[in-house]
């Protein structure tokens, strides 16, 4: 196998790329400037946690987030500083949430192709000049590196709270919408869970409610369980 020359060329777990980034570079922070990230519910967890800010504190400062006009699915996006459109996080050194920074930042410069286990090079030579040096890697190599596989494995998750019958790109009412959003704001969740009357009448088991009040990954796994089972049944009402 070749090295992927162009952006569109896609790439498979053994296959390789050359790049490596850092402050020399003339375009260092640049990809963190102007640049749509899409945030995933883990993402806003990390984030925030390593922030010290709770949920809704958080979207607030530093997402832009709606509900999709036409199909009503929450779309959370980092938000970029208003004046120089940088992203909040970004420093001289580079980036300041490193440890904690979203999924689609710890896979740059690879993307998810359309099919699974497929990636393609989101940007090209000409704008990261990280991809003209020397540094081999395999995809995979590079994805563990990354440490990338616990933000793909609640995605996965996340992804199965839709039931099997729903299409992408179906449009949702938009009560379901803010049900979904309910992955982001998990600090909503938590509060909707010290009603008991909720919590017997979706039969959570008091053990893993106790579990998830210490444990932010299970209070998410709760909600995707929670929502996966709402939207079910609403959606069978519609
Ligand atoms: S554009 Fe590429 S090489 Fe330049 S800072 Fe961003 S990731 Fe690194
Ligand atoms: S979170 Fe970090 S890596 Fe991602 S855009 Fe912001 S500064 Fe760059």
């Amino acid at each position: 196998m070749t090295q992927a020359e162009d952006k569109k060329t896609v790439l498979r777990a053994e296959d390789p790329f050359s790049f490596a980034c850092h402050h020399d570079l003339p375009c260092f922070t640049q990809c963190c400037r102007d640049v749509n990230i899409y945030l995933t519910p883990y993402d806003v967890l990390r984030l925030r946690r390593a922030l010290g800010l709770g949920s809704a504190e958080f979207l607030e400062r530093h997402t832009r987030h709606f509900l999709a006009k036409i199909t009503h699915i929450p779309v959370v996006q980092l938000a970029m500083d208003e004046k120089t459109l940088r992203c909040h996080f970004v420093g001289e050194d580079g980036c300041r949430v490193y440890d904690h920074r979203p999924w689609a930042c710890r896979m740059f410069p690879l993307d998810l192709a359309d099919r699974d286990d497929e990636y393609t090079l989101l940007a090209g030579k000409e704008r990261c000049f990280g991809l003209k040096e020397g540094a081999r890697w395999t995809v995979a190599q590079w994805l563990q590196t990354q440490d990338v596989e616990p933000y793909a494995v609640m995605e996965r998750a996340f992804q199965t709270v839709m039931p099997l019958n729903f299409k992408p790109g179906q449009p949702l009412e938009p009560g379901l919408g803010k049900l979904l959003f309910l992955a982001y704001d998990l600090d909503r969740f938590a509060a909707m869970l010290e009603d008991p009357k909720l919590t017997r009448l979706y039969e959570i088991d008091p053990e893993r409610l106790r579990r998830a009040r210490e444990d932010d990954e299970e209070m998410l796994r709760l909600a995707f369980d929670y929502i996966r089972s709402q939207l079910a049944e609403l959606l069978e009402l519609l």
